[in-house]
C-alpha cells in the first residue's frame, strides 16, 4: 500500500516523525487509537487498553492493519485471544533501544508489541501468526521477527530496514 515509511535511523525517524526530544512532541504528534477488540496490559490482564498513544502520521496505517487483522479472524474477541492478540505490549513509550543507544521507534509513537509473552525477544520468531504479519506488511510496517539481528516477534514498526 505504501512504502513511505522512513528508514529506520535517527536523522530519517526525526525528520519525518518530528523530535521526541521537543517537550511539545506528544502535545503536536500523537493522537488516540483504539483497537477494534477489547484489549488488556500483558503484564495486568485486569486493566483493558480501551485507547492508546500513536503517532498521527502512522494512526490511520494502523487502524487498518487492524482492522484488517480483526475480519481475518471473524470479529471474534474469542479467536483473536485464541492467538493471543488481546495482550497489548506497549506502543508511544520514550526509550532507547535496549542495549543501543539510540531511541525506539516506540519513542517516536510509531511502533506497537503485541503479545510479548508469547513472542519474547531473541533468537526464534514467536508465535506471531502469519496473516498477522500480513497485514501490516501490506502497509509497509516492519515487523521486529524479520529483523536482521535480535529477532522481536511481538513488534511492528512503521519505519523501514
Ligand atoms: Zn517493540
Amino acid at each position: 500500500m505504501t512504502n513511505a515509511w522512513p528508514h529506520d535511523d535517527t536523522d530519517s525517524l526525526i525528520a519525518f516523525y518530528g523530535d521526541p526530544r521537543r517537550d511539545d512532541f506528544v502535545e503536536q504528534n500523537l493522537v488516540y487509537a483504539a483497537p477494534p477488540w477489547k484489549m488488556v496490559l500483558s503484564w495486568d490482564t485486569a486493566h483493558s487498553v480501551q485507547r492508546f498513544l500513536f503517532h498521527r502520521r502512522c494512526k490511520d496505517a494502523l487502524d487498518r492493519a487492524f482492522t484488517a487483522i480483526w475480519k481475518i479472524y471473524g470479529e471474534s474477541q474469542t479467536r483473536i485471544e485464541d492467538v493471543g492478540l488481546h495482550l497489548w505490549g506497549g506502543a508511544y513509550n520514550y526509550r532507547p533501544i535496549r542495549g543501543a543507544h539510540r531511541l525506539s521507534c516506540h519513542a517516536f509513537g510509531a511502533a506497537i508489541d503485541l503479545a510479548p509473552d508469547q513472542n519474547p525477544m531473541g533468537h526464534c520468531k514467536g508465535h506471531m501468526p502469519a496473516a498477522v504479519v500480513a497485514a501490516f506488511n501490506i502497509e509497509g510496517a516492519w515487523w521486529g521477527g524479520d529483523f536482521h539481528t535480535r529477532l522481536d516477534p511481538m513488534h511492528f514498526q512503521f519505519a523501514r530496514e
